[in-house]
């Protein structure tokens, strides 16, 4: 219970990875909010498992493309919890494909959702955080190596998170809130099937040879919100079954 009386935010929480956050965050006894975009049912059944553990739990409708629904999101977060010490940027959105055949509304999916939606949540989130506050994103491990053809932008939409939160790092230092990321390899969500027609050529380069589960990188999270992290800033998780090894 080493998050007990703390209030977080995840973005993207009703399924996968954001959904293994939350309810790691609140077994370790932290009230949590989440967002969704298009699963209120799962949303409100995350919502649901987090108050069996007998925490508070909101869930939230908020687009992470859409500027003001984020902004909302972070203000009704803080309303409802009483106050913000742990913001997990979460919520992501992958597309695919060879750059030349890629649409403009791919394009701008990735960019909104995984850059600026971060920029944003964190913006918004900065004014209400706790002295020695967290903020966790989710990279993943194509933000440093791109092993595999036909994901350059969305790599890249990872790897602006790296210097976005190295510059916050340095920002928010004298506040002690601290800024990293973890970067997931391939992990078995509705995202990335382990059981998927891509996942077979991924797995062939995972050092321990199989996906990884949405718990693995929760308990990377929650590690980086607890009280032992409190010196670790700036700076990345990657947890990945060796696939950049
Ligand atoms: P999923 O697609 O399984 O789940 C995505 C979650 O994000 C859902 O809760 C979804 O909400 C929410 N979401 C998607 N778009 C938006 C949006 N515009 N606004 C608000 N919420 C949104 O993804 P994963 O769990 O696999 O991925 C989570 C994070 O991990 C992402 O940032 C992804 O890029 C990253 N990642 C995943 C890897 C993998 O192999 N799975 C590997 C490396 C990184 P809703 O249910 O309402 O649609």
């Amino acid at each position: 219970m080493d998050l007990l009386g703390k209030r977080a935010l995840v973005t993207g929480g009703s399924r996968g990875i954001g959904a293994a956050i939350a309810r790691e965050l609140a077994r370790r006894g932290a009230d949590v909010a989440i967002t969704y975009v298009s699963s209120p049912e799962r949303a409100a059944g995350v919502a649901k498992e987090i108050e069996g553990l007998g925490r508070r739990a909101l869930a939230i409708a908020a687009d992470s493309a859409d500027p003001a629904a984020i902004k909302h999101s972070v203000e009704e977060a803080v309303a409802g919890l009483g106050g913000l010490d742990i913001l997990v940027n979460n919520a992501g959105v992958a597309r695919g494909g060879p750059l030349e055949s890629m649409s403009l509304d791919d394009i701008d999916a990735i960019i909104d959702v995984n850059i600026r939606g971060v920029v944003l949540s964190i913006q918004a989130a900065i004014p209400h955080l706790s002295q020695g506050g967290r903020i966790i994103s989710i990279g993943s491990c194509l933000a440093e190596r791109v092993a595999m053809p036909g994901i350059s932008v969305y790599s890249m939409s990872k790897s602006a998170l790296i210097s976005l939160t190295r510059g916050l790092a340095r920002d928010l230092g004298p506040r002690g809130i601290t800024v990293n990321l973890v970067h997931p390899g391939p992990t078995d969500t509705d995202m990335n099937p382990a059981a998927g027609p891509q996942a077979e050529a991924q797995r062939a380069g995972i050092a321990l040879g199989h996906y990884g589960k949405p718990e693995d990188i929760a308990g990377a999270v929650a590690y980086l919100a607890g009280p032992g992290a409190a010196q670790v800033t700036g700076t990345g998780i990657v947890v990945d079954g060796g696939l950049n090894a």
